[in-house]
């Protein structure tokens, strides 16, 4: 043989055993109908879908529940003569500053709860965000707009010129409707400054996904200079407190100082906005009450969040960027002990159950287009009945693989009738 030939046979001998070497170590193949335990539904099982505990982002998988982001836009209401409110110029900087200050505030700022004394309410991550959105189609739009009118510049609570729920204001110059949470800064009307009596304290009331804050403008005026902490000099700074607080009734939630808040863990107390001689030598500092701190989130709080987030037909879920779409790789979930998903998720990794490890699935999960179930060897996954495994995206994503190991293969237990869509692999593929 000459040194070509022996080339030739080493080149067959080598083609033959890679696919020998790749298939012989563990089948990955996509699961079939077949290779699924199935078990009957054991007694009346309550789906945890709806329950708010099931959607307390947790610290230690912040890709169980990721950051959510939430669409906004404005709209600075001045007077006919272009007066009353913030100009172009320094609304935008305002609006940009303010959703600046609730970001932060939002990110990493939670703050302890005042209320109730030595309590132990854990402080956890809120994993939301505000984005201010431009209406696509329009070109140069910037998401905050300027409207000049008499009749729809001003909010008033009582009196002959009441309008604090009118919805004429927000009819008229809505932008992206149910898709994007408007905001409109509204001032005080001019014979409502007439009076004496008159409070220009800003505030604000939130219906259904719109919002009006009332006199943002004249709070940055009359501002006094220092009366901020120096490392946060803006009254935007301040200000975060009113939106985050409107935001919160918006996603869901209610003040915090009545008993029935639906929260535990939001005792009820005197609604102090600051310390002073009794019942306010207690003051809270939760976002859903009056206070001037509004800067703490407790857990139920948070978990009606992100259980209205996680709902399909929710007002609250046509408000976020569809952030769980496109398949990250740096998002996949690793399951390394036994957990059960109570909740329903958007995932947008691979979801990977580890050796040794069960998840127990009970409510939605979406997986992105190209997202995969991977099973290891000594890996078990449990669907309940109210489990559904879907692409919510409008795509599919690609099924689930069971791996095999030297004779042992992963585990999939289905309880019931569990769902399953949108697989390139279905179950019962032939
Ligand atoms: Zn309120």
């Amino acid at each position: 043989m000459t040194n070509h030939t022996m080339n030739y046979y080493y080149l067959v001998f080598l083609i033959f055993l890679i696919p020998y070497i790749s298939c012989s170590k563990k089948n990955t193949d996509f699961v079939k109908e077949s290779q699924v335990k199935k078990e009957a539904v054991a007694g009346n099982t309550i789906s945890g879908c709806k329950k708010w505990e099931n959607y307390v982002p947790i610290v230690r998988q912040p890709n169980l529940s990721p950051t959510r982001m939430i669409k906004v836009n404005f709209h600075i209401m001045q007077r006919a003569d272009g007066t009353g409110n913030f100009d172009e110029k320094l609304g935008r900087e305002y609006v940009k500053n303010l959703i600046f200050q609730c970001n932060n505030t939002l990110n990493g700022g939670n703050a302890k709860m005042y209320l109730p004394a030595n309590n132990d309410i854990p402080v956890l991550p809120q994993r939301y965000q505000y984005v201010l959105t431009p209406n696509p189609e329009v070109k140069g739009d910037d998401g905050i707009y300027f409207h000049r009118s008499d009749e729809h510049y001003f909010m008033v609570s009582t009196g002959g010129n009441k309008n604090n729920y009118d919805r004429k204001t927000l009819e008229k110059y809505l932008v992206g409707k149910d898709e994007v949470l408007n905001v409109f800064l509204m001032e005080h009307h001019k014979d409502s400054l007439k009076s004496p009596r008159y409070s220009k304290n800003a505030t604000g009331i939130a219906m259904g996904t719109w919002i009006k804050l009332l006199g943002l403008y004249t709070d940055y005026n009359k501002a006094v200079p220092g009366t901020n902490p120096p490392e946060y000099p803006l009254r935007e700074w301040y200000q975060r407190g009113l939106l985050n607080h409107e935001i919160g009734h918006v996603l869901g939630l209610g003040h915090s100082w009545v008993r029935n808040d639906r929260c535990d863990d939001t005792p009820s107390h005197p609604n102090c906005w600051n310390f002073g001689a009794p019942p306010c030598d207690k003051v809270s500092n939760n976002f859903m009450d009056y206070n001037t701190y509004r800067d703490a989130w407790t857990p139920c709080q948070l978990g009606i969040i992100h259980k209205n987030f996680s709902r399909k037909e929710s007002n609250q879920r046509k408000l976020l960027v569809k952030n769980w779409c496109d398949l990250d790789e740096t998002k996949n979930v690793r399951i390394s002990k036994a957990q059960v998903w109570g909740g329903a998720k958007d995932l947008t990794g691979h979801l990977i159950i580890e050796n040794n490890a069960e998840l127990t699935i009970e409510c939605r999960v979406s997986l992105p287009k190209g997202g995969k179930v991977i099973i290891k060897p000594k890996g078990r996954l449990i669907l309940g009945q109210s489990a559904v495994l879907e692409n919510d995206c409008g795509e599919k994503w690609e099924g689930i693989v069971v791996e095999e190991k030297s004779g042992v293969r992963g585990e999939i237990v289905m309880v019931g009738k569990p769902e399953l869509k949108q697989m390139v692999y279905p179950l019962d593929r032939k």
